[in-house]
């Protein structure tokens, strides 16, 4: 597997969040508490090397193939009881609630992660550009370089095509999906 610069890509949103207020305080935070029993954050391919356990803020599960977003083959979740050292928290909870969209050219656009619908005020509003500038920006250099490893490039590219078939569903674009 490719290797990737885990500690370069947790800084870069180190200190920038999606709003220039704390958005966790207009929704309780509720991407870190609104879960039901047992559900996590799911890491991607490789960042289990980051949370080797031994302390006491998260437990590791694995889970299977298709688990969720970018997992790979070897699924893995980080169950945090809703709190954590800010410092280390996982990238998935930097990156929300963006998501990647890979066209079928290959080229990477930065979209509202419509999986996070019914968590996320930010989702419902609808509007990316609501999200600071250099959140977008941080978020994309991320992608950009977590698609480099071949296995997140196609938990992309599915997730992605996914979002083509949900959006080419009459039902979706009758309920503004
Ligand atoms: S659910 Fe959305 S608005 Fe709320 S803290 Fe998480 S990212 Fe911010
Ligand atoms: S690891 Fe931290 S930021 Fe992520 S869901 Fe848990 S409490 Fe929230």
């Amino acid at each position: 597997m490719e290797k990737i610069p885990w500690d370069g890509l947790y800084h870069i949103l180190d200190k920038i969040t999606p709003l220039a207020a704390d958005c966790g305080k207009l929704c309780q935070k509720r991407c870190c508490s609104l879960r039901e029993e047992g559900q996590g954050v799911y890491l991607f391919p490789g960042e289990e090397v980051l949370f080797p356990g031994g302390e006491d803020w998260y437990t590791i599960k694995e889970y299977g193939p298709g688990a969720g977003h970018f997992t790979g083959d070897r699924g893995l979740m980080l169950n945090c009881a809703g709190s954590c050292p800010r410092e280390r928290r996982p990238l998935a909870c930097r990156l929300l609630p963006l998501a990647p969209y890979m066209d079928s050219e290959g080229n990477l656009n930065i979209i509202l992660d419509s999986d996070a619908l019914f968590i996320c005020p930010i989702v419902r509003a609808g509007d990316i550009n609501l999200l600071e500038t250099s959140f977008r920006e941080g978020a994309a250099r991320i992608w950009g370089e977590l698609i480099r490893s071949s296995v997140i490039r196609e938990g992309v590219r599915c997730y992605s095509a996914r979002l083509d078939s949900q959006n080419s569903d009459p039902w979706t674009r009758l309920l503004g999906g």
